[in-house]
């Protein structure tokens, strides 16, 4: 599920790039630096930019990569090519880029690795490649654009996301202008999960920790996102909002994305057109590959 609202990517290529370093960033939070020797044929663009990470399947030792850019393009060559030579594909955010050194960082959610729930949920190769990433490990990435619509006609922002939207609001946030009003509400596993990023004064960010809002009710503490929805209807009152008109957009868990639209629009009363939201991922199904 998305939105319509997608920006396109400016002249995308297919580029490799090496695992350059690790770091854990949080317990639930791994970050793994890209260097990318062509960094000139990607047009960053900061905000919740996003690709296309295409990661070797297990037993393959060469990474093939599609040729084609176009949106259409590279999924008909992927899906004409036999299951056992394609390579995995997910989706990530750049979450922050240092061109000079040609390097990107990208930050991935180690969902399923522990926690009540890790018996039961896979790792998913995403989540696997970040927990497993050596230097020199190569990957493909190809560039699809960003969601927010850093243009949108509105007087303040409201941002809401899970865990695996934690880089795109980061990343919005800190391409804002210093002047930019808004509310930015994050649901992250534990306290411990929380970042620092630069934040525009005007921006009032909202940490929801789930397992502080499982104790007091355990359903929230079942599937990512759902406190944050809990927080975004029960907590964000109109009159704590900025004046004016808003813009919303909201990443995560689809439950969570299709919640805050179907709450700003049927219960407050929002501009269907004011609000993006995308389904980042679905509790208890792998992405396609
Ligand atoms: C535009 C866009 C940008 C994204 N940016 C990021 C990003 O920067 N960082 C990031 O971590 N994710 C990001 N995601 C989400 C990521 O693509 C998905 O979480 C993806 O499913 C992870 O792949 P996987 O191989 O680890 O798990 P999969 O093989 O897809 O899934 C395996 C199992 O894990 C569950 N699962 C998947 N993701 C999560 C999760 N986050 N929490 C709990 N359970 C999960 C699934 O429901 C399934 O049961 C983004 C998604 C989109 C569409």
């Amino acid at each position: 599920m998305s939105t319509r609202a997608l920006s396109k990517p400016v002249d995308p290529h297919v580029l490799v790039a090496e695992v350059v370093t690790t770091k854990r960033l949080s317990p639930h939070l791994q970050r793994v630096t890209l260097g990318i020797e062509d960094i000139d044929r990607l047009t960053l663009v900061g905000d919740d930019q996003w690709f296309r990470l295409f990661l070797p399947r297990p037993g393959q030792d060469a990474l093939k990569l599609p040729t084609r850019t176009s949106n259409l393009g590279w999924y008909a060559q992927y899906l004409a090519t036999p299951r056992a030579r394609r390579p995995l594909v997910r989706n990530y955010t750049i979450r922050a880029a240092r061109p000079e050194l040609r390097e990107i960082d990208v930050d991935f959610v180690l969902h399923g690795h522990d926690g009540p729930a890790a018996a039961d949920e896979p790792l998913g190769p995403g989540a696997g490649f970040a927990l497993a990433a050596q230097a020199g490990d190569r990957v493909g990435i190809l560039d699809q654009g960003t969601y927010h619509r850093r243009q949108a006609a509105c007087e303040w922002r409201l941002l809401v996301a899970d865990e695996s939207g934690l880089p795109a609001v980061a990343g919005i946030c800190e391409s804002l202008p210093d002047d930019a009003r808004g509310v930015a509400v994050v649901e992250v596993p534990t306290a411990d999960d929380r970042q620092d990023f630069r934040v525009p004064d005007g921006v009032d960010l909202r940490w929801v920790e789930r397992d502080r809002a499982a104790a007091d009710d355990p359903v929230l503490g079942e599937v990512p996102g759902r406190a944050a929805l809990a927080f975004v209807r029960d907590s964000v009152r109109e009159a704590e909002l900025p004046a004016g008109a808003g813009y919303a957009l909201v990443a995560g868990e689809q439950a969570l994305a299709a919640g805050v639209r179907r709450h700003l629009v049927n219960d407050r009363q929002w501009p269907k057109a004011s609000v993006d939201f995308v389904g980042y991922w679905r509790h208890g199904k792998a992405s396609p590959s």
